[in-house]
């Protein structure tokens, strides 16, 4: 098992450095090669660019990405190319990763650290699939210019091919058919003609799957289902900006933002692994970060590019039983629990790890 390793900036080294040492923990049932690669503004300040060709050429060579995040103060850059977030586009890009799965799992442990009641959220387990590759992110004409009376003006272009819809929804249908078998479609068909086309595809992609219950919302009423009934959802199949924005919201039902993995993948079995959440730069470098979307990230990797369920089963029991034994990072700390730090909670990740062959 081949792994590039890239921890990023802000929080990312961090929360990576407990995944890695949590995929050491489990010796030889696992054989992998890490390398680290530097990425976003931690690759800029040594070399000038987010995305170092060393580093694009170490992520062709892998079987799989594990990521941290990238971003900070240099965001703001006028020149795109400059920005440490380019690093990650590029890479989906580069790597043809199109399907980016964010599942939103609620601990039983956490039910207390939702943002919504008990009773609205015990049982939630769903899947966000966005679409990576396509929408405003990068459809062409984009750019800052001039009305023809001087004004400024910006512009971005919501743009997807048929094939693109078509190649996501199959996705979708597919995972939705190993799990409750429910795939609700996110759109705005009733204003955006590329909705419109998006809603049209799946709705055709779908008479292969006469399994799959298919339903269809607008994202505006996604958002308040997501709310008001999460429960309800088991896969959700949506676009680049609208899958963005939805799974934050989904992220606060599970407690933190901190406990959610991800996963992207495209053709192949080479995907890129990270935690949903950014560089955190408000918290970076204060060890107090919460490792466990990025240990639960390097378990999807094992589950999704390795085929490895033994062991991505073994570390996600390893975080239940640090849950239920009471251990929490500061973003998810209640009454009544022991708040640890980022390496402490690594540590016990890597603790539970071991009892278990105790
Ligand atoms: P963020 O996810 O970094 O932080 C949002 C809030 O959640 C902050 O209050 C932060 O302290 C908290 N938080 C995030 N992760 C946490 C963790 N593991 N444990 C505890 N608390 C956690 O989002 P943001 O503030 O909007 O963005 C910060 C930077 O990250 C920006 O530069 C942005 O571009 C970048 N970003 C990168 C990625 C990525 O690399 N995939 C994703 C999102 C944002």
């Amino acid at each position: 098992m081949k792994i590039a390793v890239m921890p990023g900036d802000g929080i990312g080294p961090e929360v990576v450095g407990q995944a890695v040492r949590v995929l050491k923990a489990l010796g030889d049932h696992a054989p992998m090669e890490m390398n680290h690669a530097l990425v976003g503004a931690a690759a800029i300040e040594k070399t000038g660019i987010a995305l170092p060709a060393e580093t694009l050429e170490l992520a062709r060579k892998a079987d799989a990405i594990l990521f941290g995040s990238v971003g900070g103060p240099l965001d703001e850059l006028p020149d795109r190319s400059k920005r440490p977030g380019t690093a990650l586009l590029t890479l989906r890009r580069e790597l043809g990763l199109f399907a980016n799965f964010r599942p939103a799992f609620l601990f039983p442990e956490l039910i207390g650290a939702s943002s919504l009641r008990p009773e609205l959220v015990r049982g939630l387990d769903l899947i966000i699939l966005r679409e990576l590759n396509g929408d405003l992110y990068f459809g062409e004409p984009r750019g800052i210019g001039k009305t023809p009376d001087g004004r400024r003006a910006g512009t971005n272009t919501m743009y997807y091919t048929e094939d693109e819809i078509a190649r996501i929804a199959h996705v979708g249908f597919q995972t939705a058919r190993q799990r409750k078998g429910k795939l609700c479609s996110v759109d705005k068909a009733n204003v955006l003609e590329t909705m419109h086309l998006w809603r049209e595809v799946v709705t055709e992609i779908g008479r292969d799957y006469p399994d799959v219950e298919l339903t269809h919302l607008y994202v505006d009423a996604a958002a308040m289902a997501l709310m008001r009934t999460p429960t309800k959802f088991d896969v959700i199949v949506t676009g680049n900006v609208f899958g963005d924005i939805l799974s934050d919201e989904a992220a606060m039902l599970t407690g933190s933002i901190g406990m959610l993995p991800s996963a992207s993948l495209g053709k192949d079995r080479t995907g890129l692994y990270e935690p949903v959440h950014g560089s955190a730069p408000d918290i970076a470098g204060q060890n107090i970060a919460n490792p466990l979307a990025a240990i639960l990230s390097a378990a999807m990797m094992l589950r999704y590019s390795f085929d490895q369920p033994v062991a991505a089963d073994r570390i996600e029991r390893a975080v239940r039983a640090v849950l239920a034994d009471g251990y929490r990072t500061a973003d998810i700390n209640e009454a009544g629990t022991t708040r640890l730090g980022t390496i402490e909670m690594g540590d016990e990740v890597v603790a539970a790890l071991k009892r278990q062959e105790a």
